[in-house]
C-alpha cells in the first residue's frame, strides 16, 4: 500500500529544503539587524487562544482551525498563526513588566489553516514573522512596514507593491461600519453567501470579496478614510510621511481590511507579480493591534504591530524570477577510493577533512575514476581526492581541482593546509588527528 502525503500539505525535500533554510536563514539576518528576538511557540494551544485572538467573525475560526479534543478532553488547536501565540507568550512571562518596551520577537514555523488548497494555497505552511509589543508609537508600525519592505529587497525584488490602509480606532471602524450596513442594505440580497453572513457578522469583511458582481457594487461603498477620527487620519497620515521622507513606495487601498479580526489604525500588504506572470496573492502581510494584548489577559493599554510572510509564496516567486542561490559549488572535496583496499584511508581522511572544517563527502565504495569524476561532478564538489594504492604507499593523494581539471599529488601531511590555502580558510583551526 502506497501512502500519500495528507491534502494540502507537501514535503519540502532537497534543493528546495536548501532554499527554504536559505530564505529563512536570509529573513532572521536581516530582523537581527533590527534587533529582533526568537521566540519558539508551541505547534498546539488552547482553542480559545485563537477563538478569542483571531477573532469570533474571521474565516480562520468560523471554518478552517484544525481543532480536536485531546486524551485529556482539552480542546486543542493547531495554530492558524502565530500573532496569538505571541502575545500569550508575552503576557504568561511577564515580559509587558520589563523595563525596556517594545519587546521585538521574531519566529517562524509551521502554520495550519483548512482551506481550499490552490496555487500558493496550502493547508499546512511556514510563517516568518515578527511582533513589536508593548508600544503604541506609531514609530513602531513604520518600522514594521520598512523591515518587511527591507526583506524583499535583500531577496532582490524588484516591483513589490506595498498596499496600506487605515482601519481607524473603535470609534472610526463603528462609524464606518454603520455607514457600511446602510450602503449593503440595498444591495446584500444579491450578493454572495459570504457577503451575506460578513453583513452580519463583521461587514468590513465585504470589501474583501472577490466576487466579480460583486466588486462592482464594492466601487460605490463608502470609504474608510472618510470616517476616520481626527487622531486616527494623523495618526495614517503621519505613517505615510514616514514612508516617503524613506523612499518607500506604497499604494493607499480603501478596501484593505485583512481576514483578521484583531486590527485597528494601520494595515498592509506585500504584493509580488512574478516575470512568469503569476501573482500568488500577498506574501506577506500586518498591522496594528490596539486591544489584542489586552483581550489576551495582559494590561490595558498595550498595543502591537506585526507581519507574517508566506514562506512558500515567497519561495515560488523567488523561483519563479530565479532569484535563489544557485551555488556553484556544495562541497568542497569529494573523497573517492579507487581500489577496494583504500576505502579505509578513504574514510579517515574524510574525516581528518570534516574535523578541520571542510565540508566533504565521501560513499566509502571504491570506484574508477572516471566514475568518481562524475559523482563528483553531480555533488558539485569543487575538488575530488582519489586515493589507491600507490596514493597508500607512497604517502600521497591525488588531489583534482574540478574548476579546471589540473591534477596534483598532495603530501598527506601537507593536506590540511594545501586546502586551507585554497579555500582561503584561515590556518589557526587546524586539528591534529
Ligand atoms: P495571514 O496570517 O493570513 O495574514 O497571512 C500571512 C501570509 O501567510 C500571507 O501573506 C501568505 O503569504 C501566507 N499564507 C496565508 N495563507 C496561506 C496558505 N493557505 N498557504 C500558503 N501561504 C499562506
Amino acid at each position: 500500500m502506497e501512502y500519500q502525503n495528507v491534502k494540502g500539505t507537501h514535503d519540502v525535500i532537497l534543493k528546495e529544503a536548501n532554499d527554504y533554510k536559505y530564505i529563512v536563514d536570509l529573513m532572521s539576518e536581516v530582523v537581527s539587524l533590527f534587533d529582533y528576538h526568537l521566540f519558539h511557540v508551541p505547534v498546539i494551544e488552547n482553542a480559545n487562544l485563537f477563538q478569542r485572538g483571531v477573532g469570533a467573525s474571521s474565516d480562520i475560526v468560523r471554518k478552517e482551525m484544525y481543532t480536536f479534543l485531546d486524551k485529556g478532553e482539552r480542546l486543542i488547536s493547531l495554530r492558524p498563526e502565530f500573532t496569538a501565540s505571541i502575545i500569550r507568550s508575552f503576557n504568561n512571562n511577564k515580559l509587558y513588566a520589563t523595563m525596556d518596551l517594545p519587546i521585538k520577537a521574531y519566529y517562524h514555523g509551521p502554520v495550519f489553516r483548512y482551506e481550499r488548497p490552490q496555487l500558493g494555497r496550502y493547508r499546512q505552511f511556514d510563517q516568518f514573522g515578527i511582533e513589536i509589543l508593548g508600544t503604541d508609537s506609531l514609530y513602531f508600525d513604520a518600522e514594521a512596514i520598512i523591515l518587511g519592505y527591507t526583506i524583499l529587497k535583500q531577496f532582490n525584488l524588484e516591483d513589490v507593491t506595498l498596499k496600506i490602509n487605515s482601519l481607524g480606532d473603535e470609534t472610526s471602524r463603528n462609524n464606518y461600519r454603520h455607514a457600511l450596513k446602510d450602503y449593503f442594505k440595498n444591495h446584500i440580497d444579491n450578493m454572495c453567501n459570504d457577503c451575506k453572513s460578513r453583513y452580519e457578522l463583521n461587514p468590513l469583511r465585504i470589501l474583501d470579496c472577490k466576487i466579480k458582481e460583486d466588486q462592482e457594487i464594492l466601487k460605490s461603498a463608502p470609504k474608510i478614510y472618510d470616517y476616520l477620527t481626527k487622531e486616527s487620519k494623523e495618526r495614517f497620515e503621519h505613517i505615510k510621511e514616514i514612508l516617503d521622507e524613506n523612499h518607500i513606495p506604497y499604494e493607499v487601498d480603501d478596501n484593505l481590511v485583512r481576514g483578521l479580526d484583531y486590527y485597528s489604525q494601520i494595515v498592509f500588504e506585500f504584493h509580488y507579480t512574478s516575470k512568469k506572470g503569476f501573482n500568488y496573492g500577498a506574501i506577506g502581510a500586518g498591522g496594528h493591534y490596539s486591544n489584542l494584548i489586552n483581550e489576551l489577559g495582559g494590561p490595558k493599554d498595550m498595543q502591537g504591530v506585526g507581519f507574517s510572510f508566506g514562506v512558500e509564496r515567497l519561495y515560488s516567486i523567488l523561483k519563479d524570477d530565479d532569484l535563489l542561490l544557485d551555488e556553484q559549488y556544495l562541497l568542497d572535496v569529494y573523497v573517492a577510493s579507487i581500489d577496494e583496499e583504500a576505502n579505509l584511508s578513504a574514510f579517515n581522511v574524510s574525516n581528518l577533512l570534516r574535523i578541520n572544517g571542510l565540508k566533504v563527502d565521501c560513499d566509502y565504495i571504491f570506484h574508477k575514476p572516471g566514475n568518481a569524476i562524475k559523482i563528483a561532478i553531480r555533488k558539485k564538489a569543487r575538488y575530488l581526492i582519489f586515493i589507491g594504492l600507490d596514493e597508500i604507499n607512497n604517502n600521497v593523494l591525488t588531489v583534482k581541482d574540478l574548476s579546471n581539471q589540473e591534477q596534483t599529488q598532495v603530501k598527506y601531511e601537507d593536506l590540511i593546509n594545501y586546502f586551507y590555502d585554497k579555500l582561503g580558510f584561515d590556518h589557526k583551526h587546524i586539528e591534529e588527528e
